[in-house]
């Protein structure tokens, strides 16, 4: 059992953003476990209607392109191959090669991202895009030996055709100019925050974010052997890391934390139960959730965590989908949510009040008006133009918008917006006999598989 303030702490920063996204009411796939396809389906807009329905066929920070490409592609162009053409071109002794390639380098600083920032069309928020350079820039960050190129600070993110993508954390170099160009370091949080969900490459530059982010946090700490202490080097252009002590040699993988995710549901009241983590976001109610322990399975996980929290007994646990989160904690550089709906025993509620603020039974009609709350659009637009601001070097004196605009409605609840899995275990469970998916009659039920 992890000390209770240490996993108190955990569960504070795991909690999903309350900032939520553009869209009122989501619907998952009913498919979960199969593979799922970056592309976002949407229902024509229809102002008679009050709610519009997504379907969702894949989580904010899954689906990432350049994953898909690089699997391909992986026979003709391995990491580290792409790695050693990478250095011999900013060293300037690049051999012939048979395929020209282009490099595409997006730069991280302390966790942030290179982003630019274009208007929108109409009344639209401005859309953000994320801030590759090329060689030049890198030669010009690096200074013109190349000397300070090395794999430690450098990833290999995937390739497609003939350009390679990679991430690099500046972190330690000093002021990087990028000419007369709008280009400014943003937190991959706001980046999620201010996308279009509608917008599947606003999605796809997410995942290569997130992606990126996971990596680049993951070697600042693993920079050493944990059997003996030695160097940890990267191996295959970042992708993995080695001990550099020749007697030990433990070889060092990207470090995942699963945590469970789960909407309690007493089938026969049909309600759902949802906790309140923090009085800092008052009206923010949200799943239970929790880390998976050591020699536990996820639907232990579940029912431990719904046991200590709430006093609540969980009988059946049913998979729903799961969702890379890179936008924790540094210390924890990719937890992967997985999402299930756990099927209540018991129903008397006993908080336990170190680890959350309350929870409460709320029928479908309270959840769907929490679900029909134009908050979600909101927050999109005031995160959009604040990265817009950043991008056009708002100088510091000025206030940025910030990135969470209650405005003038105030709701009584929300959940968290369609950027998170909890939003999705909600909306799936709340609006699951309506049978409505792209505006069409659908047999979307819960998920079927069942453990
Ligand atoms: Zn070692």
């Amino acid at each position: 059992m992890l000390n209770l303030n240490l996993k108190l702490k955990l569960k504070l920063i795991l909690l999903p953003s309350p900032f939520p996204l553009f869209s009122k009411v989501a619907t998952f796939n009913k498919t979960p476990l199969r593979i799922l396809s970056l592309t976002t389906d949407f229902s024509p807009r229809n102002s008679s209607t009050t709610t519009m329905s997504i379907n969702l066929r894949t989580h904010v920070f899954a689906g990432n392109p350049l994953h898909f490409k690089s699997h391909k592609n992986i026979d003709s162009l391995s990491p580290s191959s792409a790695f050693e053409a990478l250095t011999a071109r900013i060293l300037g002794n690049s051999q012939p090669s048979p395929t020209p390639l282009n490099f595409k380098v997006l730069p991280f600083r302390n966790g942030k991202a290179l982003a630019s920032s274009a208007a929108g069309s109409g009344d639209s928020p401005p859309i953000w895009n994320l801030g590759w350079i090329g060689l030049d820039d890198l030669r010009g960050i690096l200074g013109s030996s190349g000397a300070q190129l090395s794999a430690e600070s450098l990833v290999y993110l995937g390739s497609e055709d003939d350009v390679v993508y990679w991430a690099i954390d500046v972190s330690s170099s000093e002021a990087v100019e990028f000419g007369a160009r709008e280009l400014s370091f943003v937190e991959v949080r706001t980046l999620m925050v201010a996308s279009d969900w509608r917008d599947s490459q606003a999605m796809g530059n997410l995942a290569v974010a997130g992606h990126a982010k996971a990596l680049l946090e993951w070697h600042n700490t693993s920079r050493f052997c944990g059997h003996c202490g030695a160097k940890a080097v990267p191996m295959e252009a970042g992708r993995r890391k080695q001990c550099s002590n020749d007697s030990c040699k433990k070889r060092i993988y990207p470090r995942v934390d699963p945590v469970a995710i789960m909407l309690v549901i007493d089938r026969e009241n049909d309600r759902a139960l949802l906790a309140k983590r923090s009085k800092f976001v008052p009206r923010l109610w949200t799943c239970l959730s929790g880390f998976t322990e050591a020699g536990e399975s996820l639907e232990e996980a579940v029912r431990r965590e719904t046991w200590e929290e709430t006093g609540i007994e969980v009988g059946e646990v049913v998979y729903h989908s799961s969702q890379p989160w890179p936008v924790g904690p540094n210390s924890m550089p990719c937890q992967l949510m997985v999402g299930f709906f756990a099927y209540a025993k018991s129903f008397e509620i006993k908080v336990d009040r170190e680890e959350l603020e309350d929870a409460q039974w709320y029928s479908k009609e309270e959840v769907r008006k929490a679900l029909t709350f134009d908050e979600y659009k909101q927050a999109q637009r005031s995160a959009a133009a604040k990265v817009e601001q950043m991008c056009k070097g708002v100088g510091k004196n000025q206030s940025l918008a910030a990135d969470f605009n209650v405005g003038t409605q105030l709701n009584p609840m929300f959940v968290p917006g369609p950027f998170a899995i909890a939003h999705h275990l909600i909306s799936s469970w709340a609006f699951a006999d309506q049978n409505v998916v792209n505006g069409v009659g659908s047999n979307s039920k819960q998920p079927v598989s069942s453990i």
